[in-house]
């Protein structure tokens, strides 16, 4: 008998390791990994290449429609299409992510993605990151996991992220941008970044990433998952409008 697909929601602050951690629970459990802040940071880099300020209210919202954005998996590897453009590697730099904080705070490219995030998770098991989505995009997903660390953890692992990279950067001002960003998260008025009431809460910093998977599978089984006739094939999804 086929049985309901399981959604797990987890939503935290920037470098907290959702998307590491969630890459592997998907993996694990054959789930689809589906990275929110992907979509947002392709509408950033559709107005950083347009020159438009990400304080432009007016005009971000006016022409958020204009970026077309479609995500595709290809051996379960989520890729993120700007207007029929593969913008995956693009999207990874600071400027990008402080460009995506910016203008995901405005009502008119949230609604612009929420469908396509729901359409993703409707019917297929998927582990979706963002910062609202067991408050907002999936309210009823089976798990909901807040994922956080110390803002000092935190930039620490991006600094070295981006240190094997070769990317050069300095960890005062990566710590000071990440407390900015999540400040500008949290109080924004429209989908704040915020634990969901039944949100399991993991603080990361003292913990390895195959304990963090550890304890999200085991509270996957804990809320009902049975893993029985899943599978993961390629397909894509586009937003609509
Ligand atoms: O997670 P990531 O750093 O890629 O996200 C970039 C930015 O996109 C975040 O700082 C946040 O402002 C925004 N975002 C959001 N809602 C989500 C996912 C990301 O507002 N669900």
């Amino acid at each position: 008998m086929e049985r309901n697909a399981f959604n797990i929601a987890i939503d935290g602050p920037a470098g907290a390791g959702k998307s590491t951690i969630a890459r592997q629970v998907a993996r694990e459990l054959e789930f689809v990994y589906v990275d929110t802040g992907a979509m947002y940071r392709a509408i950033a880099l559709y107005f950083l290449r347009k020159g438009v300020a990400g304080t432009d209210e007016a005009a971000v919202s006016s022409q958020v429609g204009e970026a077309g954005i479609t995500i595709r998996y290809q051996d379960g590897t989520q890729q993120v299409l700007l207007n029929g453009e593969d913008v995956s590697g693009e999207i990874r730099t600071e400027a990008v992510g402080n460009m995506a904080s910016a203008v995901s705070a405005y009502p008119a490219v949230r609604a612009h993605l929420l469908g396509l995030q729901r359409s993703l998770a409707a019917g297929t098991d998927v582990i979706m990151d963002g910062r609202d989505i067991g408050t907002c995009v999936l309210p009823e997903a089976d798990l909901k996991v807040f994922l956080s660390a110390s803002s000092a953890v935190r930039a620490k692992r991006r600094f070295k992220e981006l240190t094997e990279k070769g990317v050069a950067c300095n960890l005062q001002e990566i710590e000071q941008d990440i407390i900015e960003r999540d400040k500008r998260d949290m109080n924004r008025e429209i989908a704040p970044l915020k634990q969901a009431e039944d949100a399991v809460y993991l603080d990361s910093s003292n913990l390895t990433i195959e304990q963090v998977v550890e304890a999200i599978i085991t509270a996957a089984f804990s809320k009902g998952l049975n893993l029985s006739g899943a599978g993961g094939e390629d397909f894509s999804v586009e937003e609509e409008g």
